[in-house]
């Protein structure tokens, strides 16, 4: 009865964005460009709302309903939709003309305040995505240690490139996707984050070993944070066996405070990998870090290795609003520390309510980041994997759904808080999950 009122009730209230998603289906596959962007209701009979315009922390459809907004566009938009600082600088900016594809001032600003604010990174190289960063920093990692193995994390995401496509998600097989080589060939090793196995493993393939990649916190593949003890030890491994140490915050920089969490948590690796906040809600990555290995990228060297970036990289919008995000960011450690309290909170108290309601739900996340996952029973333990494994994906979608219901817009559960986000605001939230979740729970979802 839960699930019909539901369905019925959104597709009532959405008549505009159900006939743009019946057209959306027709021109592209599976109706999106982002494999999460459907937030799973196609497979429930639903369809996504069609979002034309957001400010600060909400969103608005083409039906002109306004939600209360926790994805912030993959988390990039830390300070909220439609920053005025941001807006009128970009404004600017497209009278003079906005693609160039030269070298730029704002390049090397941008740069300088990214090595400024982190000593981990002594040399920057921009790409148009987190995808081509992680995807770069692995190659520069295999050209300077001549080696060819790579550890990432299970439930570890980097992106969509092949090279990193490997135990993202249940049923953990290997390689992810179809199209790409097996792990055995990709030369790719996962493990467990926070095993303390993972150092014979390391020290096992040490000869073989070009790099190890991991997120301080696992974002896409479900929001848990590593243990600082954990990363300390792949420090201090790959400083012992000359193995790169990538550490991927693509998420988490300048997330948590401002700069990169690694800084707060006192490892520094070899190379970073960043985007999403960096470019100010514009296209952006980048690889960051140790002279020695980024330089490799230097075009005029005759063995360099090559790292494109792409016909978009450094964009020219992307570079301005990324600067002026940071300089905004750089004085804001009250709106940080308020949303981390937040959050922390948030991940308390309904974990707190789940347990005393023996509910099979679970929030991980860190700080402002929060997952919420819907499962198919109440666990004996709450490590990533046996989360991910017993994932309940459609009482996951069943959630959103009723989220949307109640005008509230995320991803993976929750998604992000930013500097926007009202304290009536998170009341509504905290309310909502708490209303849904035991109906949630007892839903019928056979028929689907
Ligand atoms: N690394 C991490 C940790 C990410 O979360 C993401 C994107 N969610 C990426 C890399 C890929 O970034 P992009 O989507 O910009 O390609």
């Amino acid at each position: 009865m839960f699930v019909q009122d539901e369905l019925s009730k959104y597709i009532k209230s959405h008549p505009k964005s159900q006939k743009r998603w019946e057209n959306a289906v027709k021109a592209l596959a599976g109706g999106v460009s982002h494999n999460i962007r459907n937030l799973g209701l196609p497979t429930i009979g639903a369809f996504p709302p069609f979002i034309c315009s957001a400010k600060n922390a909400t969103v608005t459809d083409i039906d002109g309903i306004t939600y209360d907004d926790y994805w912030g566009a993959h988390y990039a938009m830390i300070t909220g939709y439609s920053n005025p600082a941001i807006q009128s600088l970009v404004t600017e900016q497209l009278e003079r003309g906005w693609h160039l594809g030269t070298v730029l001032e704002d390049q090397v600003l941008l740069a300088e305040m990214l090595i400024h604010d982190n000593p981990g990174i002594e040399k920057v190289r921009y790409t148009t995505s987190g995808t081509e960063a992680t995807m770069y920093a692995t190659r520069l990692a295999r050209a300077y240690t001549r080696k060819k193995k790579v550890i990432k994390a299970k439930c570890g995401w980097h992106g969509y490139g092949d090279p990193l496509l490997y135990d993202v998600s249940f049923p953990f097989k290997g390689k992810q996707t179809r199209g790409i080589f097996n792990e055995e060939k990709a030369k790719i090793i996962t493990v467990d984050i926070n095993n303390p196995d993972v150092e014979l493993v390391i020290n096992q393939h040490s000869k073989e070993l070009a790099a190890i990649i991991v997120e301080p916190v696992l974002g896409g593949g479900g929001g848990f944070p590593v243990n600082p003890e954990f990363l300390k030890m792949l420090r201090e491994e790959t400083e012992r066996h000359d193995i790169v140490l990538i550490f991927d915050e693509v998420i988490t920089g300048y997330r948590f405070t401002y700069g990169l969490f690694q800084n707060e948590l006192n490892v520094i690796p070899d190379i970073s990998t960043m985007g999403k906040i960096i470019g100010g809600g514009f296209p952006c990555g980048a690889i960051g870090g140790r002279l020695d290995i980024i330089e490799q990228a230097n075009p005029t060297l005759p063995d360099r290795v090559w790292v494109g970036g792409g016909t978009f990289s450094a964009y020219p919008l992307s570079m301005i609003a990324g600067r002026k995000l940071l300089s905004i960011l750089k004085s804001s450690q009250s709106d940080y520390e308020r949303i981390n309290k937040i959050g922390t909170s948030l991940i308390q108290d309904l974990n707190r309510f789940f347990e005393t309601e023996n509910l099979p739900f679970i929030i991980t996340g860190h700080k402002s980041l929060l997952n919420l996952h819907s499962l198919t029973r109440i666990l004996d333990v709450y490590d990533p994997t046996t989360i991910v494994n017993n994932s309940d994906k459609k009482k996951e979608t069943l959630t959103q759904l009723a989220m949307l219901n109640r005008q509230i817009t995320g991803m993976h559960g929750i998604g992000a808080l930013s500097f926007a986000h009202t304290d009536d605001q998170i009341k509504h939230l905290k309310q909502t999950i708490e209303e849904i979740t035991p109906l949630i729970s007892k839903a019928d979802m056979s028929s689907f």
